[in-house]
């Protein structure tokens, strides 16, 4: 496992970074230690990309966005790398997402690299590996990295807090439908993309895209950038570089505001500050004094007799 040719995958070698990424998915311990060298020396390296979140609900289109989207950019001279996460693939014994077939056409090409969601992780879960795959690529001189994701439970915060710009597809809706998407989502969105805006459903698209708009124009952002609300359709191919001139726009907008370095440094400091909190969870679980004190603490406090403010002070005590 050891012999990951670092040259190699400077040089932007599949090989050598599908086999980096190997390291960093792996259980073992020592292979752990291992890839956090690996990690730690082609740190220097890393940043250099766009990183962006797609989301959405399964069926809305995210394969067939992405395979267009990605297409769009390599034709632009772009690197592109798609990664997963797919909280629900540990269950399933499988990705759902990501996966070589559904993305065909893209991953043919020479400078796209796709990747499926990890199927578990220890610390941190599936995203603390989807973030150091995402600084693999980085080094590897991927120079767009879509991160992508199913609209379930965590997944979407997780993502969120990893990228540089977090879109949300979306299908033309009708009337109340439209009250369906969760206040969560229009919050963490810097942009909606309604999909499928062909055929019968463009003007349903347009009404979606001025509900949204309007929306969007409620909720206070306080930044410098108001959220917006495209339309397109990945089938037809059709306003697909029009999203990417929106990303570009905001990148611009986020560095001409000193806003875009300072939000990864913030991503990364909640990183630390979560996998602390995890790193002692596990330590505490792990520890023999703590295991045998638990379980007459927790019957105390199911009993009243201990308060669950002492009985949780003893057990941190012991560290
Ligand atoms: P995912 O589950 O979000 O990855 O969705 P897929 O990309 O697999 O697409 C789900 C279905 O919607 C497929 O049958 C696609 O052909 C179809 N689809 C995707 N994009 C469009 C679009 O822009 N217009 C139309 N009409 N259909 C689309």
């Amino acid at each position: 496992m050891s012999n990951i040719n670092l040259d190699l995958l400077r040089q932007g070698n599949r090989r050598a970074l599908a086999k980096a990424i190997t390291l960093v998915e792996s259980k073992l311990d020592s292979h752990r230690n291992q890839a956090q060298q690996l990690l730690e020396e082609v740190l220097p390296e890393t940043g250099k990309s766009i990183r962006i979140g797609i989301s959405g609900i399964p069926g809305v289109g995210k394969s067939t966005f992405i395979e267009a989207f990605g297409k769009q950019l390599i034709s632009l001279g772009k690197k592109v790398a798609v990664l997963a996460v797919d909280p629900s693939s540990p269950l399933r014994g499988g990705s759902i997402l990501g996966d070589k077939t559904r993305m065909e056409e893209l991953s043919r090409e020479e400078n796209a690299f796709i990747r499926p969601s990890p199927s578990e992780g220890a610390l941190g879960g599936v995203a603390q590996k989807t973030r150091e795959t995402m600084l693999l690529c980085e080094a590897a001189g991927y120079d767009v990295i879509l991160v992508e994701t199913v609209g379930v439970g965590q997944s979407e915060y997780e993502v969120a807090a990893m990228v540089d710009f977090f879109l949300v597809l979306m299908i033309p809706n009708a009337g109340d439908e439209l009250q369906g998407i969760k206040r969560g989502i229009m919050e963490l969105a810097d942009a909606l993309v309604i999909n499928k805006a062909d055929g019968e459903s463009i003007n349903l698209a347009q009404r979606t895209k001025q509900h949204y708009q309007n929306a969007f124009h409620l909720i206070k952002h306080g930044s410098f950038w108001t959220p917006k609300v495209e339309t397109c359709s990945a089938l037809e191919k059709s306003r697909i570089n029009d999203v990417w001139e929106m990303i570009c726009e905001y990148q611009q907008l986020a560095l001409d505001n000193q806003a875009f370095y300072e939000k990864r440094a913030r991503q990364n400091a909640e990183w630390l500050n979560k996998l602390i909190h995890e790193m002692l969870e596990m330590r505490l679980k792990q520890n023999p004094e703590v295991q045998s004190k638990m379980p007459l603490l927790q019957q105390g406090v199911m009993n009243n007799t201990v308060t669950p403010y002492n009985a949780a002070k003893q057990i941190v005590d012991v560290l």
